[in-house]
Order: C-alpha cells, then sequence, then structure tokens
C-alpha cells in the first residue's frame, strides 16, 4: 500500500532539495554544542510528548482483536528500585521500599499481566524475547524473582523464548543471586558498570564502586551467561581523557561479549539539573557534545583494534555471528511487546502504549481491575514505515529493498533529499540498495533522525 506522502525524488535528484533542506532540523549552534538539559537520544517514533490518554481506548480496540501471528512477542518487566538515586537518573525510582511493599508491587504487576493473558490478542501466545529492565532489575532478592518468573511462566510459557534479558548493578550481585540468576534462565546479563572510577562513582551518585564491578563480573563470567554485557557512560561529571582511556582499557580487559556506551545527557528530573536550575546555569558540569562524541569514536576504535565489532552507535560485540541482541532488533522491526510494571513502554498491534509512571496510581488502577495505562499512540502505516527506519539506522545500515517489501515505499525515493543533504556533509554513504550511516554519522545518530520525522513532529521534547 502506497504511504501518505509519496514522492518523486530519486536519490542524487536534487529537485526540491534547498527547500527541504531549509525546513531540516539540522543547524547546530555553538551553543547546542554544549550539554544543556534534555533528552537527546531517540528511543521510539512518534515522540513520546505525542502519546496521551484520550489514545488508550486505541489499545483496548487491538486487545479484543486476533493477532497477526507473523509479529513475534516480547515481555518487559520493570522493577523500579534501586540502591540509591544515581544524579543523573531521570527514571521514577524508589530508594526505601521494604520487601513486603516490594511484594506488592510484583503481585500487583502479575495481576496484570495475568488479566493481558485472557486477552483475544494475546492469549496462548509465546513469547520470543523477555527483558528485565529498571531500576534494577537485580535489586529483588532470589525469593522475589524466583516467584516472579514462575508466575510469568504460568501466564507466558517460556518453551520459545530465545532471550531473556537482564540488568544488574553490580553492588547488588551477591555469588548466590547470580548463580539463581542464571539458574532461572537469564542468557543476557547486562551490568551497569558506567565507569571504572570510584571518584566518578561516587560524584555522580552511583550506589557501587570499582571493587563490587570486580567482584560482582568475575562471578557472572565463571557461570557463562550466553551473553555478558557492559553498560559505560561516556561524560560522567568530573569525566576526563584519561579517567575515560582508563575505563575503556578496563573493559577490553575484562574481554565481555558486549559493551555499550551512551553519551552523557542531563534530562529534565535528574538531580544535576536541579542543581542547574538552582544555580542560574544552562550548561551541564560535563564534557560537551563534541568531546563525548570523540570519546566514543576513540572508544570504539580501541574495542576495533582488540577484535571487537561496532554493531551500532552505542554497542560494540566480540562475534556478531554469536552475539544477537533480539529485544532490540525485534522491538526496532515492529515486535509487539507488553509492558508490564510501573512506567513501562510497549507497543501492541501497531498502538504504543504506557503504563502510570508512579506507583501509587499504577496500584490503585490495578485495585479497580482496570488496566494501568496512563498514555497510548495509534500509529499508521507510515509512522510504522518512519519509525523502522529511523531506528534501523542506529544500526549504521539499513536496505532500501527491505523497505519497499514490507511498506511498499523506499526510502531512496522518500527521503532523496534528506539523504542527499546528509551524504553531502559526511554522515551518509548511500548506494542502490544501502543506506550506511558513516562513524561521524552515527555518533551524532540520534540529532540526524530528526531529519526524517514527519514535519509535525520535529522539535518535540522527547519524554
Ligand atoms: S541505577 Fe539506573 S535506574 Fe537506578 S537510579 Fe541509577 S540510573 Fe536510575
Amino acid at each position: 500500500m502506497p504511504l501518505a506522502e509519496p514522492t518523486t525524488y530519486r536519490h542524487g535528484d536534487t529537485t526540491g532539495l534547498k527547500e527541504r533542506v531549509a525546513q531540516l532540523p539540522l543547524k547546530v549552534s555553538e551553543e547546542d554544542e554544549k550539554t544543556g538539559a534534555g533528552n537527546y537520544f531517540v528511543a521510539n517514533y512518534p515522540p513520546f510528548s505525542f502519546w496521551k490518554p484520550e489514545h488508550v481506548d486505541a489499545l483496548e480496540d487491538v486487545l479484543a482483536t486476533e493477532p497477526d501471528p507473523a509479529t513475534p512477542l516480547g515481555l518487559y518487566f520493570h522493577i523500579p528500585f534501586c540502591r540509591k538515586r544515581c544524579h543523573f537518573c531521570y527514571f521514577r525510582v524508589y530508594t526505601d521500599k521494604s520487601s513486603a511493599e516490594i511484594n506488592g508491587y510484583i503481585q500487583a504487576a502479575m495481576e496484570e499481566m495475568e488479566s493481558y493473558a485472557e486477552t483475544a490478542y494475546l492469549k496462548g501466545r509465546k513469547p520470543k524475547f523477555v527483558y528485565f529492565g529498571g531500576g534494577t532489575p537485580s535489586y529483588l532478592s532470589i525469593d522475589q524473582l524466583t516467584n516472579l518468573m514462575s508466575r510469568m511462566k504460568a501466564a507466558f510459557p517460556w518453551d520459545e523464548v530465545e532471550e531473556v534479558a537482564f540488568e544488574a548493578e553490580p553492588g547488588t550481585l551477591t555469588d548466590k543471586k547470580l548463580k539463581a540468576i542464571k539458574d532461572l534462565g537469564v542468557t543476557r546479563l547486562s551490568i551497569g558498570v558506567e565507569s571504572f572510577d570510584d571518584h566518578l562513582l561516587e560524584l555522580n551518585g552511583r550506589a557501587h564502586r570499582s571493587a563490587e564491578i570486580e567482584r560482582a563480573y568475575a562471578t557472572a563470567k565463571s557461570l557463562n551467561f550466553d551473553q555478558l554485557n557492559i553498560d559505560l557512560i561516556a561524560g560522567m561529571v568530573d569525566e576526563s581523557e584519561e579517567n575515560w582511556k582508563r575505563s575503556v582499557e578496563k573493559a577490553i580487559e575484562l574481554d565481555p561479549e558486549c559493551v555499550t556506551i551512551y553519551q552523557m545527557e542531563i534530562p529534565y528530573n535528574t538531580t544535576i539539573y536541579k542543581e542547574m536550575q538552582d544555580a542560574g546555569k544552562l550548561t551541564a558540569p560535563v564534557a560537551d557534545w563534541p568531546t563525548k562524541r570523540r570519546w566514543v569514536k576513540e572508544a570504539f576504535e580501541m574495542f576495533e583494534k582488540a577484535g571487537y565489532t561496532v554493531t551500532s552507535a552505542t554497542t560494540v560485540v566480540k562475534d556478531p555471528s554469536k552475539t544477537k541482541f533480539i529485544y532490540r532488533d525485534a522491538l526496532w522491526e515492529g515486535a509487539d511487546l507488553l509492558p508490564l510494571g510501573v512506567a513501562s513502554f510497549g507497543h501492541l498491534g501497531g498502538v504504543h502504549l504506557q503504563n502510570n509512571a508512579d506507583v501509587g496510581p499504577y496500584m490503585e488502577k490495578l485495585d479497580q481491575k482496570e488496566l494501568p495505562v496512563f498514555r497510548a499512540y495509534p500509529t499508521n502505516v507510515d509512522e510504522r514505515f518512519i519509525r523502522e527506519f529511523i531506528l534501523m539506522l542506529k544500526l549504521g545500515e539499513v536496505k532500501p529493498s527491505y523497505f519497499q517489501e514490507k511498506f511498499g515505499e523506499d526510502p531512496l525515493d522518500r527521503f532523496a533529499p534528506e539523504l542527499t543533504y546528509l551524504e553531502g556533509e559526511g554522515f551518509l554513504e548511500v548506494g542502490e540498495d544501502r543506506i550506511g550511516v558513516t562513524r561521524d554519522g552515527l555518533m551524532q545518530i540520534d540529532r540526524l533522525l530528526h531529519s526524517f520525522f514527519l514535519s509535525n513532529h520535529r522539535n518535540a521534547r522527547y519524554t
């Protein structure tokens, strides 16, 4: 089916280029290169600010229909508890809940899951991937994790699950808990290291220190998870050239299957932002964007020298033939994702949805036997085309023929002026059936992706 805004452009055809390029949100001022407040990371499309409570009915319509059997299903479970709130964290996290309160939360989320499992859209479906995110999933006790996973397996059988991903904070990982996590079927353990430097960890409000990383990582390695991932952040408060290089060297030494590197951003709602406000400052006390881009670029080069391959704007992996990230790839290709727990994001039958962001209203809704969905957005085929296209660009390469086959439109036609311009700027390399992102493009891909947004979605806040 042709999409909403067909064009007559073809890549290399500069007809209308000047006019279209003039409208692109690509101009960068000196001020933009400083790290100010706000989210820059593009995680979904259309932007979250377009998701509204009045669209929740669209989700109810989806739940009453039969699913497309070709669409894979994933489960996402959100655990909003942490030992301590990091100064750069913008999630709603709880650091003071008792074990009984956490049990109450798990019970509520399981009721949420069990009510979804009875709907026409989800009944009898077998998930392909499961993701435990947060917050800190590893904050839960072994008993809580065991109870949680057995309830999940009873509602949605795991015999076709290919990946169980689990986020962990090093200081919460005892040897016994790591063994339990492995025995419960986790295949991809992601350890939130962020930095190996104790001064930086302390200054940025992290709960763990380097000794806890060493101990937890050594045990995790000995347990042979299918995939161990380490998260790093480039540009935490007080990061220096030497610190950053040492962190990358240390990560290489540990030899994980995968490393994810984020560039530090300072969203609203963070402690750092509040301090900026109090001091009347517009610039955050962290490195500017060109420095962070250079640090990630240099890190990628160091990993490449050590035999790793760059597989997206944020990841390097040791062996791309073995190390896949099914959650990310399936989601970006339009899989269904059932979001469970407070503040969770998901996507069912073309409808984006997010749960209530606070535990109180979330639990109240469930007490009233209602779904705790706070806002939703029913995407149309054109928005899904753009969503897949921009998210896949974050992998560094897309095949236009994939989009022609799936959506009946070729991105080379649809985005010819944008592609021509971005190629001219050295951010893309465009061929007959390949749109490749150069390393410089990859380092600032989130900024470039706004060029492909529908004009009414540009400049929206990503919260
Ligand atoms: S561990 Fe993660 S979720 Fe928890 S406070 Fe820190 S950044 Fe936020």
